[in-house]
């Protein structure tokens, strides 16, 4: 629910007028970890026992971990109808550039459906077919999950400082629930999450683009290219080869030219699929005209995947640096991903 969704709630419960800090004190408590309505302690008793009864906190229930020494943890969640899915917490080292501290940084990646309709041929979840979208609730509560995971690690001193939404899924064919979920992880009542600090990944549905510079959530973008090739695109990303890509970049100008934002290009190298020189200069004018970055991710291996009827393979580093130095004399701003969770598929 969002904030005032709850307070209209609580009207109804039956416990006469309900001002509106009774609201708030709920909403505080669940982004503070509060698992139970028993633990609500500035609640009054007859009132817990009956949210205990008619509502529940969380609705799915985590049924796996994963935990690589990189500090990065999978989690597993089972939902109501048996559906799988899968959230991850990447961890990373930092220091305060103004005290030289060091503090560990946490990123919640997210899933917005159960399997994926797009199928991505180098993606796990693509090779699984698609089940369904997930409900509101369903996306608060691996970020709900994960925050008990920092809290379990560091105790108080750290929260999570951004999210992605690139698990499991594209965001923008389950636009309305994450809209729905980011507005309660940003309600100042609660998490207070910054939009600023979210990143939503998509594989490139013009439409979802358009409706985001139009409603938003206010996050940053990322697009999936992959490969700026038609021909090629559609067979690597079959789900989203609808969406031209003259229709993409058309979507993407409209929508940077509505919110000023840059753009991230998402771009994972195939060996020997998508990184020639030939797509270096197709991604290359793909991006020119837009303000973007190109962001470099070296496959994952997965086993099993394969292409053209070969087994795709994770291109090495010469070929990786190859591809970046022929995108930076064209001009292009590239960055490489670094890659965290690899021990755990994550
Ligand atoms: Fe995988 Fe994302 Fe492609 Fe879906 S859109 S198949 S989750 S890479």
């Amino acid at each position: 629910m969002t904030f005032p969704e709850l307070a209209e709630t609580l009207e109804q419960t039956g416990a006469g007028s309900v001002p509106p800090y009774r609201a708030e004190q709920i909403f505080s408590w669940i982004s503070r970890g509060a698992l139970s309505f028993d633990r609500m302690t500035d609640l009054p008793q007859a009132w817990r026992r009956e949210l205990a009864a008619r509502f529940s906190i969380r609705g799915s229930r985590v049924s796996g971990r994963l935990d690589d020494p990189d500090g990065t943890s999978k989690l597993r969640f089972t939902l109501a109808d048996g559906a799988v899915i899968e959230a991850v917490l990447l961890a990373a080292e930092k220091t305060r550039p103004d005290r030289g501290e060091p503090y560990r940084s946490y990123t919640a990646c997210l899933s917005t459906q159960a399997g994926c309709p797009v199928g991505c041929v180098f993606c796990k979840t693509g090779s699984l077919g698609f089940l369904r979208n997930l409900d509101t609730f369903e996306l608060t509560d691996q970020f709900l999950a994960l925050s008990d995971l920092v809290r379990e690690r560091d105790g108080g001193s750290c929260r999570i400082s951004h999210i992605v939404v690139m698990g499991m899924g594209e965001p923008l064919l389950n636009l309305a629930a994450l809209r729905k979920a980011l507005d309660i992880l940003c309600d100042p009542r609660g998490f207070g999450f910054s939009k600023r600090r979210i990143t939503i990944s998509t594989s490139g549905i013009s439409a979802g683009i358009l409706e985001l510079a139009e409603q938003g959530p206010e996050a940053e973008l990322a697009l999936s290219l992959t490969t700026a090739r038609e021909d090629l695109r559609r067979r690597l990303m079959p789900g989203a080869g609808g969406n031209s890509l003259e229709g993409l970049k058309g979507a993407l100008k409209i929508y940077q030219e509505k919110t000023g934002r840059r753009i991230t290009l998402e771009t994972v190298l195939l060996g020997g699929i998508n990184t020639g020189s030939g797509d270096a200069r197709a991604l290359a004018a793909f991006a020119k005209g837009l303000k973007t970055t190109v962001n470099l991710i070296p496959w994952n291996p997965v086993p099993g995947l394969s292409f053209g009827g070969e087994k795709i393979r994770e291109p090495p580093a010469d070929e990786t640096g190859r591809f970046r130095r022929l995108l930076e004399q064209e001009g292009i701003q590239v960055t490489g991903r670094y890659r965290r969770g690899r021990g755990i598929s994550g």
